[in-house]
């Protein structure tokens, strides 16, 4: 979501006349747009401002943006500690940093940290989105109102919030336009998606039924979902939808009920195992990918083993495994964390079975002849840069006139996150 909110936030300054400069030290203005889902992220901008302070010694200073949720956590103390930061700008107040930027200019320091999603949605709905990648986001939900124990979400980016039906499909259209063949539908509850209008409730299921009718588009996504919002309407969408991609990332955090209540995540090991099922029957192509918390308060070694075993049923891909990492303000920052050896132990045996799990899903596919959707030359190696339907990166030999296109590539050898691999004429899909 924050590349997507960066780009828009450029679309928004552009039209004061800045443009992009690939000479770090030629910026009139930086706009660092942060993340605070776990923890370092802060120092991390402090970092950033000391090395910029570094590039601009002999120079006058940029305007120095700070954006994101780290802003939005932080903004008292960051005002406080670095007096070089001119604007700090939460997730739901990007619609002002025009305004903010032009007043700054007029010698004010600027803090902008409120809950304004309407508007910021109302606004950037007049301005055009510029993004011409073949593979493109669009923002549809944002925040949350389920206040799982470990996360900053629902303080950071606020109550849950989703785009009129009509505004989505506008920008979609746009999108498609500037040339994009896959669009990613992005919230922090990406499935929580409900728009009411004329008492008709539009769904996450409207919007891909829609996107789906759309000939220049060739693939669909989603993400992130949560399992309780995983409605019948959604799965149905994987027998209705030909472009719906068969690859379902669909977090469940802990294999352990208890944890899992722990974690107020209101969903069981058993909903998700049913969601799983119905998938697998609807399509068995259909590959899942989660996150996992490790070493959440309170887990024990049967807890942990009972994510091993679900490790065991579901053989996960492209999946995400972090150490359970106390965020300021959340219930869960103040239990007592479990012994760091342990949970980097936990973490080990989880990321062996992930990755294990990776490689063999590559290895399985070398000879076979696989639909990629191509993205991007890669300048440095003279390939081609494209993924397959599950996300995985393909790089191949190819051809410029191959960007944009679903061409078909013969998978040669692979590594854990990569499938290497020759598109030949003969091979093009049509
Ligand atoms: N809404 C999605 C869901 O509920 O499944 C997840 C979105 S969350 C923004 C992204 C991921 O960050 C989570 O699935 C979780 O695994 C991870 N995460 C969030 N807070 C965390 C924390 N305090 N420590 C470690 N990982 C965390
Ligand atoms: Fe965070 Fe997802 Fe839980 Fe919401 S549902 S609080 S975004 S982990």
């Amino acid at each position: 979501m924050n590349e997507y909110d960066s780009n828009r936030i450029y679309d928004s300054v552009s039209k004061l006349g800045f443009v992009k400069t690939k000479n770090q030290s030629d910026a009139d203005c930086y706009i660092l747009n942060t993340c605070h889902i776990r923890d370092k992220a802060k120092e991390k901008v402090y970092d950033e401002i000391g090395r910029i302070k570094k590039l601009y010694r002999d120079k006058k200073k940029p305007i120095m943006v700070i954006a994101g949720c780290v802003a939005q956590a932080e903004n008292e103390e960051m005002a406080k500690r670095e007096p070089y930061i001119d604007i700090i700008l939460g997730p739901q107040s990007y619609h002002k940093v025009n305004d903010l930027i032009k007043k700054h200019i007029k010698n004010h320091k600027q803090e902008e940290t409120e809950f304004d999603t309407i508007s910021k949605f109302g606004y950037f709905d007049q301005i055009k989105n510029n993004n011409n990648k073949v593979s493109a986001f669009l923002t549809i939900q944002e925040g949350c109102d389920k206040f799982c124990h470990f996360c900053v979400v629902p303080y950071t980016r606020g109550p849950e919030y989703s785009r009129p039906f009509d505004k989505i499909m506008s920008e979609a259209e746009e999108l498609i336009q500037n040339g994009a063949k896959e669009i990613t539908l992005l919230g922090q509850n990406v499935n929580a998606y409900s728009y009411i209008e004329n008492s008709k409730e539009f769904r996450i299921s409207d919007l891909i039924n829609r996107l789906n009718q759309y000939s220049e588009l060739e693939r669909i996504r989603y993400t992130t979902s949560h399992p309780r919002d995983m409605t019948d309407d959604l799965i149905d969408c994987y027998s209705s939808s030909n472009k719906l991609m068969p690859f379902v990332h669909l977090p469940i955090q802990s294999g352990s009920n208890r944890i899992l209540e722990l974690m107020n995540r209101k969903h069981t090991v058993d909903d998700y195992l049913k969601i799983y099922e119905k998938l697998k029957k609807i399509n068995n192509e259909i590959e899942f990918s989660s996150d996992f918390i490790i070493g959440y308060p309170g887990e024990t070694d049967k807890d942990f083993k009972e994510t091993l075993d679900l490790l065991k049923k579901i053989k996960f891909i492209n999946s995400f495994s972090f150490i359970f990492s106390p965020r300021p303000g959340t219930k869960a920052s103040q239990l007592d964390i479990i012994d760091e050896s342990i949970a980097k132990e936990r973490l080990t045996l989880v990321q062996t079975k992930l990755f294990n799990n990776q490689k063999e899903m590559n290895k399985s596919m070398e000879n076979d002849i696989i639909d990629v959707l191509v993205e991007n030359k890669l300048e440095k190696q003279n390939k081609f840069f494209g993924r397959n339907k599950y996300i995985s990166p393909v790089i191949f030999d190819g051809n410029e006139n191959d960007i944009g296109k679903i061409v078909k590539v013969k998978i040669q050898t692979s590594n854990q996150n990569t499938l290497f691999g020759l598109v030949k004429k003969s091979m093009r899909a049509a």
